[in-house]
């Protein structure tokens, strides 16, 4: 792989399969490849809600998430590029036969790797997975899904409080801060062990 330099800064140098660096990318709202990034707002650590399907235990034993550059048609889904959005620190929850069963905190930035089948380039975050002991169902949750999930972008839940097809999600602050205080109630030792979800409890 060669490096070129930026076409629109003229400045910072880029593998030569970037259509420009990140500076220039996020100025517009790009990512890395120059597609379209959604943006998320959250009062401090970003908090995401991930719906792995079949490769909840394989990412989940491997301590990260991961989601392709772009689909068969060549585009790149919200909720894959969210995996730029993900910084050190930031929380995701983890959905699995609707409900929540694990809390993960991020220990890296995005980074590309190979790591789904050697083959494809994905972005790849690493995380520190915390197995939840007393999982909880989301549905008994709808009315505060229905209630602010409509108010934000790239929420995990539709209109109706159904869990959306994709990947990784933004989760609104007072969303995550039900279903924290909801898991810490019925697991009690949780903060202790994710002592992170402090931060969003009273949220
Ligand atoms: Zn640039």
């Amino acid at each position: 792989m060669g490096w070129k330099k930026c076409p629109q800064c003229d400045l910072n140098y880029i593998n030569d399969d970037q259509e420009m660096c990140d500076v220039c990318a996020n100025k517009i709202g790009l990512d890395s490849r120059g597609y379209e990034k959604p943006v998320v707002k959250h009062k401090g650590r970003n908090i995401f809600m991930v719906f792995q399907g079949k490769e909840y235990s394989r990412e989940l034993k491997g301590g990260y998430i991961s989601a392709p550059y772009k689909d068969a048609g060549g585009n790149s889904p919200s909720h894959w590029a969210m995996l730029e959005n993900v910084k050190p620190g930031d929380i995701i929850f983890h959905g699995l036969s609707q409900c929540i069963s694990a809390i993960s905190i991020a220990t890296t930035n995005y980074f590309t790797s190979k790591i789904q089948d050697g083959i494809t380039e994905v972005r790849q975050v690493n995380c520190k997975p915390y197995i939840i002991n007393k999982t909880i169902a989301t549905s008994k949750y709808l009315d505060e899904i229905l209630l602010t999930c409509s108010n934000y972008k790239y929420q995990p839940f539709d209109k109706n409080g159904n869990g959306r097809q994709g990947y990784l999600f933004d989760l609104n602050d007072e969303l995550a801060g039900v279903f924290a205080r909801a898991l810490a109630q019925k697991n009690p030792d949780l903060v202790n062990k994710v002592p992170e979800i402090i931060d969003i409890l009273e949220n």
